[in-house]
């Protein structure tokens, strides 16, 4: 389990962030995404909406969001960074095969309201487990077995 902190300096200076149109824009896409998508999933759908922006202002944008804790980032070692605008405390799922992320229906013990508010300076602001799966459209294809 890893516990998610902000940073002793960052709670010094606090949360500061002005939400440009754009922003705006990439956040309300990624609040409606259920599917915690890659910055590069993200831009391909702001870009309806935002026929100029590019695609490393969105990961700009994503990334500074995520610092000022507007949207939570999904990183897993060795698979590309997703993004999730639901800042419920939730748990995720992610598929051994596909790499996709899948919200828990259920919460994961510990219980988050267990946290320490801080630990040595840092503010907890959460915590983030995953849960490891073989999702149903990859058992469907039969091409993930974790032991083969
Ligand atoms: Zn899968
Ligand atoms: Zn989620």
């Amino acid at each position: 389990m890893r516990i998610v902190i902000v940073c002793e300096a960052r709670v010094r200076r606090g949360k500061q962030m002005v939400l440009t149109p754009q922003r705006e824009i990439i956040l309300q896409e990624l609040r409606h995404a259920t599917d915690h998508p890659t910055a590069d999933e993200l831009f391909k759908r702001v870009r309806c909406r935002l026929p100029r922006i590019s695609l490393a202002t969105v990961y700009r944008n994503l990334e500074s969001m995520s610092r000022a804790g507007l949207v939570r980032k999904i990183q897993a070692a060795g698979s590309q960074k997703r993004f999730d605008g639901n800042m419920f405390p939730h748990d995720h799922m992610r598929c051994v095969s596909c790499g996709v992320v899948l919200d828990s229906p259920t919460p994961l013990k510990p219980d988050p309201l267990d946290l320490p508010r801080e630990i040595q300076g840092h503010r907890v602001v959460g915590y983030s487990m995953e849960i490891l799966v073989v999702c149903a459209s990859c058992q469907d294809s039969g091409a993930a077995q974790t032991d083969s």
